[in-house]
């Protein structure tokens, strides 16, 4: 069969949840997408892999970073002619995502599946939409591969786990959970169904650039996080490293930034996995996120010697009563010790933050500035926090207002801003975007950082990397004006 995967153009600014995540609320949430986190779609590349493996035919179509609107979409469409149109569909924008693939849908003759964060929390919603065939509510990718082959030999679909669809009368069906799936069973990510040479990211130091995934889930339980809804599972080293291999020397890529939570939570698989890369003598650098309570000068010096070049750490506050309240299970000693360690061993390290927890007040903020000036970081992000469903800020505000805010949003009511905030801080949304660009200020606007920046070997590198993303836009705004 013939196979489209795709993920639309999202138009983040037209969602008032997203209009809030932009740190310090400088840029729009679709600039911040485009310039700092421009990453390939990892997961369509896995499901592509997939695909590609039981023998269909594959365009992978990335309309949010390659440019595309949903015209020069429905033209790549229709050239290719597809039996099955397969698209992720967002927690932030869904509605025009919907009306996009209803545009797609009317004017092909396919099947249209959908996957992604909306259609799994709300399937009933996804499929009440006419032109959706399917939707995807698991968060394994058997079911997508189960749901192709029946498809393709026009087989009955009810025995798959982890589905919805309508029947020929009209009934919606939706199926069992889906079961775990095993990640280190996963193929290689399909990355050569995609222009690698549009992914980036503003910290990237080395051009050209990729993100891994060699775990997904985490076994910690921060208040506002979602990934520990899923349970850890992580790739053999074999297979990190084989892709790793395959990044270098098939895709020329420079830098890979890994996105696990939590790189670093088996120490010795670690330590293993840096070793196995130091005997193949890779020259790709990589960059990894962590936990603080989770590196020490040990395992730094062999991620360092493996090629690691920058450490990024989730801090979220610099007032211990709060991280206590977010159960982040660290201590501002920790944060200290691993940041200064960090920048001790010559890695890059970057800081995010959060602006209004529970419990957070103007004082528990100027505590988070100072402290984010103290400890060596030579990068910090600081964003007014946003309660993502599935979190037990998302169940706060359910259980105070009575309002599923993120299906009322979906359903076209206008959500004011102030609503999105966690509801245990007495700081106004007012407040804390006022607060989230002066954290931004007290960190970026002061003579010692600048003066830091200027003698940091890093400098000349992000400079350039500016440029770089500069003149990617450019391009691709060009290439979209001229087609
Ligand atoms: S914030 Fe980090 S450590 Fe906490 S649950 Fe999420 S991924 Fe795990």
């Amino acid at each position: 069969m013939r196979i489209i995967l795709l993920r639309l153009p999202i138009a983040y600014n037209q969602s008032s949840a997203s209009r809030i995540t932009s740190p310090g609320g400088y840029l729009g949430a679709h600039l911040y997408c485009e310039w700092f986190v421009r990453y390939p779609p990892l997961g369509l590349l896995y499901q592509a892999s997939l695909f590609k493996k039981q023998g269909h035919d594959i365009l992978l179509l990335d309309g949010e970073l390659a440019g595309l609107t949903v015209e020069k979409i429905l033209k790549l469409c229709k050239k290719f002619q597809p039996d099955i149109l397969f698209s992720t569909i967002n927690i932030f924008n869904p509605q025009n995502e919907f009306k996009s693939l209803k545009i797609l849908k009317d004017n092909l003759n396919c099947k249209l599946i959908a996957r992604g964060h909306f259609p799994r929390l709300y399937p009933e919603q996804t499929i009440l939409n006419k032109h959706i065939d399917y939707a995807l509510t698991g968060k394994g990718f058997t079911a997508s591969t189960e749901l192709i082959d029946k498809i393709a030999r026009n087989q009955a679909t009810n025995n798959i786990k982890g589905i919805i669809y309508r029947t020929s009368d009209g009934k919606t069906v939706k199926t069992e959970d889906e079961n775990q799936f095993d990640f280190n069973l996963l193929p290689m990510p399909a990355r050569e169904l995609i222009d690698n040479n549009i992914y980036n990211s503003a910290l990237t130091l080395h051009d050209k650039f990729t993100t891994m995934t060699a775990s997904i889930g985490c076994p910690y339980s921060c208040t506002y996080c979602i990934d520990k809804t899923i349970k850890y599972q992580s790739s053999s080293n074999e297979k990190i490293v084989l892709e790793m291999e395959e990044c270098q020397n098939k895709y020329k890529i420079k830098e890979i930034a890994f996105l696990d939570s939590t790189f670093t939570i088996d120490r010795k698989k670690t330590i293993d996995l840096c070793n196995l890369i130091i005997k193949k003598r890779l020259k790709v650098k990589w960059v990894i996120r962590t936990r603080v309570d989770l590196v020490d000068e040990e395992i730094i010096d062999k991620l360092v010697e493996a090629g690691c070049i920058s450490i990024h750490y989730g801090i979220e506050s610099g007032n211990q009563t709060i991280l206590n309240n977010l159960n982040r299970k660290i201590t501002l000693e920790q944060i200290r010790t691993a940041v200064t360690l960090t920048e001790k061993k010559g890695l890059l390290t970057l800081g995010f933050f959060m602006i209004g927890n529970k419990g957070e007040t103007s004082k528990t903020i100027e505590d988070t500035i100072n402290f984010a000036k103290e400890i060596p970081l030579h990068f910090a992000q600081f964003n007014v926090v946003l309660a993502l469903p599935e979190t037990y800020m998302a169940e706060n505000i359910k259980l105070n207002t009575g309002r599923d805010l993120w299906l009322e949003s979906y359903l076209g009511k206008d959500i004011p801003a102030h609503m999105w905030k966690p509801q245990e801080t007495d700081l106004s949304y007012e407040e804390l975007t006022s607060w989230s660009k002066k954290t931004m200020h007290a960190f970026y606007l002061r003579p010692a950082y600048i003066l830091k920046m200027l003698k940091s070997k890093f400098t000349y590198s992000i400079i350039i990397q500016q440029f770089r993303i500069i003149f990617l836009l450019l391009k691709i705004y060009i290439r979209k004006l001229l087609k």
